[in-house]
């Protein structure tokens, strides 16, 4: 039901009948008598789209729209009011609100359907759009943007919660040889694999993985202390040699292997946090600089 989920919103049991009629056929509707109703739903399941009502008993369509712009979980849902207030003073406080459409009533029916239709198309194109400003296109790990949000929001945790945090900064060995000898897009194709094996190294809900730059990673471990963040980067190291990707000019073995530099932030060492990258970066150049294919932090 996930991406057909349109959500109305009004007091009256007339009214969301007659939406449902209009826009049953090509969504899954589901209805609030009440704001508060209404909240209690999104709480359990996001809409794909609202249409809310505005005069209602206690909390208006005004109020409940605010509520919902206000939470970042709730912010992006487009919300169309459908509502007898026709004074342009009206509409615009409905658009100023946040709305992204404003529908009179008694409405038409296949002007509501279209406007719901085209509000779902932009609100998907914009949904892909993100995806992909944050995705790196030849590994399909986050991209560089995507990883210093991310470690800024959960730096944030970290201390709320009195978390250790670690980031490990991975780096392929001798990769310009490899491009060199097997060509750029065998290279390619080789940077995807370690991305896979970097990935299923990791644990699912706590750690992301990112491409930080050319041939260098970087993961983000929350609640993970050094000697976990050690495990897993060994982890990633070990799975990759494991996989025996022949690379004939490697400097340290046949196979292609990396170098990993770990850092990690404790709860009682606050000031550390915002160079966690910089300390991983360091531990990396040591790996390299201790022969390559380790873990140093
Ligand atoms: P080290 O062991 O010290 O890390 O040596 P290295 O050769 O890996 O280091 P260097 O940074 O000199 O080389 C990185 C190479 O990675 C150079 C560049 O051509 C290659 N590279 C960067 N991005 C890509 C990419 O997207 N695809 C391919 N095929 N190669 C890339
Ligand atoms: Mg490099
Ligand atoms: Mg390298």
């Amino acid at each position: 039901m996930a991406d057909r989920y349109v959500l109305v919103v009004d007091d009256q049991m007339n009214n969301i009948e007659t939406l449902g009629e209009v826009l049953g056929d090509e969504h899954d509707v589901h209805f609030a008598l009440s704001a508060e109703q209404a909240l209690a739903q999104i709480a359990l399941h996001i809409p794909e789209l609202i249409l809310l009502d505005i005069m209602m008993p206690d909390m208006d369509g005004f109020q409940l729209c605010e509520i919902l712009k206000a939470k970042a979980e709730t912010r992006d849902i487009p919300i169309i009011f459908i509502t007898s207030l026709s004074t342009p003073v009206e509409e615009t406080r409905g658009l100023e609100a946040g709305a992204v459409d404003y529908i009179i009533k008694p409405f038409n029916a296949s002007i509501v359907r279209a406007r719901v239709h085209n509000h779902l198309e932009l609100k998907r194109t914009k949904d892909l759009l993100r995806v992909l400003s944050q995705t790196d296109a030849l590994t399909g790990l986050a991209n560089r943007r995507r990883l210093f949000e991310h470690l800024e929001s959960v730096q944030d945790k970290a201390q709320r919660l009195d978390q250790p945090l670690s980031v490990l900064l991975i780096d392929v060995d001798s990769f310009k040889p490899y491009n060199d000898l097997y060509g750029h897009i065998a290279g390619d194709v080789c940077l995807q694999r370690v991305a896979g094996v970097i990935q299923s190294s990791l644990r699912s809900v706590t750690d992301m993985a990112a491409r930080y730059g050319g041939e260098e990673f970087c993961c983000v471990l929350e609640n993970a202390d050094q000697e976990l963040a050690l495990q897993i980067a060994e982890r990633i190291r070990a799975s990759l040699e494991a996989l025996q990707i022949p690379h004939l000019h490697s400097m340290v073995v046949p196979y292609v292997t990396v170098s990993i530099g770990v850092a990690t932030s404790s709860p009682d060492h606050r000031s550390a946090q915002m160079n966690l990258l910089i300390a991983a970066d360091k531990a990396l150049y040591l790996a390299k600089d201790q022969g390559r294919n380790r873990v140093v932090c």
